[in-house]
């Protein structure tokens, strides 16, 4: 059976920027030393691993879609050169406001990716997320979620969630979520 994931970019595979603060250049682009580790196990477990960001910072004029191409050019090379391929990066780049069926807590990337996949059992796939936003997401379409903290929410208070959009796991980073899903250390 293919292995499917789904992961958002900012706050899991990258430091998080800060609330309402874009990553907005290569230069700015840092990522999370333990995050490649997982990456490299994903893939090497034969992982397709797909990106979905919302990156409203676009539609808002902050940076270009130019400077967003370079980012994902140059992120996805230095991941190249660790054997990870990423399948698929897809940004929503329009602002909240625009009233869009991509930015999440939005599915329509989710449900792009999953029309390939229709003999993937739902409950074998995950959206690895730092935000409500990608745990809504994910819950919308029908898929496990995991909840990392190591980016914007970093304590998880279950009183705070609504009930039927918990997180199904809560972990400290894409790492430790890849532990408990491929075991060991
Ligand atoms: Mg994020
Ligand atoms: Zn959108």
């Amino acid at each position: 059976m293919r292995k499917v994931i789904f992961l958002d970019r900012d706050g899991v595979i990258n430091q998080f920027p800060g609330y309402g603060k874009y990553v907005t250049s290569w230069q700015e682009f840092r990522f999370i030393e333990r995050s490649l580790k997982a990456l490299e196990r994903l893939a090497s477990a034969g992982y397709e691993i797909f990106v979905v960001s919302n990156q409203a910072g676009v539609g808002r004029g902050i940076y270009s879609k130019e400077a967003l191409e370079e980012i994902t050019r140059n992120m996805l090379d230095a991941l190249e050169e660790r054997g990870i391929t990423l399948k698929r990066v897809f940004y929503c780049t329009h602002r909240p406001d625009e009233g869009c069926a991509c930015r999440k807590p939005g599915t329509l990337f989710f449900e792009q990716v999953l029309k390939d996949y229709p003999d993937v059992p739902k409950d074998e796939i995950f959206m690895v997320g730092d935000s409500d936003k990608d745990i809504v997401a994910g819950k919308r379409i029908g898929i496990r979620t995991a909840l990392v903290m190591s980016g914007q929410v970093r304590v998880y208070d279950p009183k705070e969630w609504p009930e039927n959009y918990r997180p199904d796991l809560v972990c400290a980073d894409l790492l430790d979520f890849v532990e408990y899903r491929l075991g060991g250390a």
